[in-house]
């Protein structure tokens, strides 16, 4: 037996996030069978939690297997069949992915593009969206930093045929995300980033427009594994519970206990606790002189995205953070590699104590 125990470390990069030891410690919960009647309620418990966290009444609304990324399948996959018209906003690496995965499951798509760091207007995107089946676009670019403007885009295409699916992986619990009053039909987020439960599960929800959709579809859903029709046959109790996939349960204890978490201190107690302290660190590295490279007015509070000085050496300088320091912070991604730095506030992660560690770091390792 190998004794491989990990080093310390403080998660400020893109996710994972720190995770409090209560969140760790549910994971090590005695297993129960997915269809024991004492585990029914626990996955009953999360999806209520999830709709007050998505602020919804969808009842698709549950926890997929997987990350973030099968959350995005997902979504695209129960709403696209072949040849459909699909438009997605693209101004970094996660707006192209949505992209990728509309073209993999057979759409005709087009995208909006902007500048890396820049958002995508709404009118513009509107615009684009009209006529279109599904309309994608990313909340919190964790590529960039880009905090994108929703409620208009979903007030537009409210009343529209046009399925709005919005990736919330790095918004979720971080900032506001209202899917109910913005008038999103599908959404997807991940449970590493400001829910700060370890990687494995994908939270999505389904609005009433959308579920339609999936029941009216022609052809079946290109996935069966991420077919949603066949999943909500297990998580939604009607008509009794049918196995499709074996439940990862310790990953569920854990969700719930991070769930508990975000409800115990509330959304916008947490919403203001993100602001407050990316403002903190925002200041911080301008006052450095450093700059930051999503658009004003438009930053995410949980990921910055900041450039560094000239000359310095971008990795061996990362790395050096990670062990003289303990702080994982991430490297810049597409345009932004070797120059830059990703600095995540998520969750748990998100304290007065990381802002201070990291800016004292930053400036010893860069000045
Ligand atoms: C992290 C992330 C994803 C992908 O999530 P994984 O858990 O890595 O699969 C998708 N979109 C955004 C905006 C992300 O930050």
């Amino acid at each position: 037996m190998t004794n491989t125990f990990p080093p310390d470390r403080i998660l400020l990069g893109p996710g994972p996030s720190d995770v409090h030891p209560s969140v760790l410690e549910a994971l090590g919960r005695p297993l129960l069978g997915h269809l024991d009647p004492a585990f029914l309620p626990v996955l009953d418990g999360i999806c209520d939690q999830l709709r007050t966290v998505f602020r919804t009444s969808n009842s698709a609304t549950l926890p997929i297997s997987g990350t973030g990324s099968a959350g995005l399948e997902a979504c695209m996959v129960n709403l696209i069949e072949p040849g459909d018209d699909v438009v997605v906003g693209v101004n970094g690496v996660f707006g192209g992915r949505l992209a990728e995965v509309a073209r993999r499951a057979g759409a005709t798509v087009s995208t909006v593009e902007r500048e890396w760091g820049r958002i995508i207007e709404p009118e513009a995107f509107i615009e684009a969206a009209r006529g279109a089946k599904v309309a994608a676009i990313v909340h919190a670019e964790t590529s960039t930093g880009a905090h994108q403007p929703v409620a208009e885009i979903g007030a537009a295409l409210a009343e529209t045929n046009t399925l709005l699916v919005l990736d919330t992986v790095t918004s979720l619990a971080g900032v506001d995300v209202d899917i109910d009053g913005w008038g999103v039909d599908a959404a997807y987020s991940g449970t590493q980033k400001c829910l700060s439960v370890p990687p494995g599960l994908s939270p999505v929800t389904f609005s009433p427009k959308a579920v339609e959709a999936l029941k009216s579809r022609s052809t079946p859903v290109q996935s069966w594994y991420l077919d949603l029709s066949l999943i909500l046959a297990y998580v939604d109790g009607e008509g009794g519970r049918t196995y499709h996939h074996t439940a990862p349960i310790s990953m569920l204890y854990g969700l719930q206990a991070g769930l508990d978490h975000v409800l115990a201190e509330g959304l916008r107690a947490r919403w203001d606790r993100h602001a407050r302290l990316g403002s903190m660190l925002q200041d911080g590295l301008s006052e450095m002189g450093l700059p930051l490279l999503a658009q004003e007015g438009h930053r995410l509070p949980q990921l910055t995205t900041v450039g560094l000085p000239d000359g310095i050496d971008e990795a061996p300088t990362r790395r050096r953070m990670l062990d003289e320091y303990g702080i994982e912070v991430g490297g810049g991604l597409g345009q932004f590699a070797g120059k830059a730095w990703r600095i995540g506030l998520m969750g748990h992660s998100a304290s007065e104590r990381n802002v201070r560690l990291v800016l004292a770091a930053m400036r010893d390792l860069l000045g």
